[in-house]
């Protein structure tokens, strides 16, 4: 490898908003054989609006909203943001919830106005013995149309769902289509439910056997590693503190520029624009570079 040649590639690179750690990962790049995708905030805006507020018995929609907001409100995650926006802009007064615990990659526990209430997962709210029979037609219903919906139970009893959508970043389904011409395996990983990660998959034309849902936080790293104990040189793309064990874990970590400094730092290329033809672009550029070497 000519020094010359890296160096005007990274140059390039940087031009394009493609920020490589070192020339090594400009070499490395032309090697990947699979990118991971993570959802959300890297294939779709990570900008979750709420769709829909559905209360059962012994609830109305603003009450529930509220309590949910109140327990959602010491959360850092997207989901909780768009649930509090939500409430506030209906101009609710929100309680301040005590005992707040974050459960990642299942939702959020916390006493509200001397209730305990939970917000997330079907799973999550099971566990805690608050039996969801009752949305689970509505849940499927608003899954199968790639929302999020976020069960809610207080003292143990289900008391209704949020739901939330979050929009595809334009330009990702040409971004996945230039990726699989190029030859490489596309998936996603994701912690959102399967049904609303294949509706998404299917938007910008990632084959539903590609799809890695409701892999815990913890659990993104082994995914990824999986694929590369099947020889693959692996890339992968993301966005958010959960996605930095593995971007470590890949051949090549990529960043989401406008994701979290976490993700940046545990990256070994940063796509300074957030759009998904970085990648693509990224790629080029390293074969580009390794031909001229050769
Ligand atoms: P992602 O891979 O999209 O970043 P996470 O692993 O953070 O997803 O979360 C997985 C799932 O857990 C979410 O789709 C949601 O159903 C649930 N969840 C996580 N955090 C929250 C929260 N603060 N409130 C409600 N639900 C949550
Ligand atoms: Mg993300």
């Amino acid at each position: 490898a000519t020094p010359t040649a890296i160096m005007v590639g990274t140059g390039l690179g940087a031009e394009h908003g493609i920020l490589f750690k070192g020339g090594e990962h400009l070499e490395r790049a032309h090697e990947l054989q699979a990118l991971v995708l993570d959802k959300t905030g890297t294939i779709t805006r990570g900008e979750p609006r709420l769709t829909r507020v559905e209360a059962l018995e012994g609830w109305t929609a603003s009450d529930l909203l509220r309590v949910a907001a109140s327990a959602e409100r010491r959360s850092e995650h997207p989901l909780a943001t768009a649930v509090v926006a939500h409430a506030q802009e209906e101009g609710l007064a929100l309680s301040e919830p005590e005992g707040f615990e974050a459960l990642p990659g299942r939702g959020v526990s916390a006493q509200v106005e001397g209730r305990r209430v939970l917000v997330g997962t079907r799973r999550l709210l099971e566990d805690e013995g608050a039996a969801t029979g009752s949305l689970e037609e509505l849940r499927l219903e608003l899954e199968a149309a790639g929302q999020t919906a976020m069960l809610i139970a207080v003292d143990g009893h289900p008391a209704g769902l949020v739901a939330v959508a979050d929009t595809v970043k334009p330009g990702a389904a040409d971004a996945v289509a230039a990726l699989r011409e190029m030859g490489l395996e596309v998936w996603m990983l994701t912690g959102d439910n399967a049904r609303t990660a294949r509706a998404i998959a299917q938007q910008v034309g990632i084959d539903p056997d590609h799809v890695l849902a409701e892999v815990l936080p913890e659990q993104k790293a082994d995914q990824v590693q999986a694929l590369r104990d099947r020889g693959l040189k692996v890339g992968m793309v993301g966005d958010g503190i959960n996605d930095a064990p593995a971007l470590v874990a890949a051949d090549l970590g990529i960043a989401i520029g406008t994701g979290t400094d976490v993700a940046i730092e545990a990256a070994d290329v940063t796509l300074m624009r957030g759009e998904l033809m970085g990648i693509v672009s990224a790629i080029r550029l390293s074969r580009q570079t390794i031909r001229k070497i050769r």
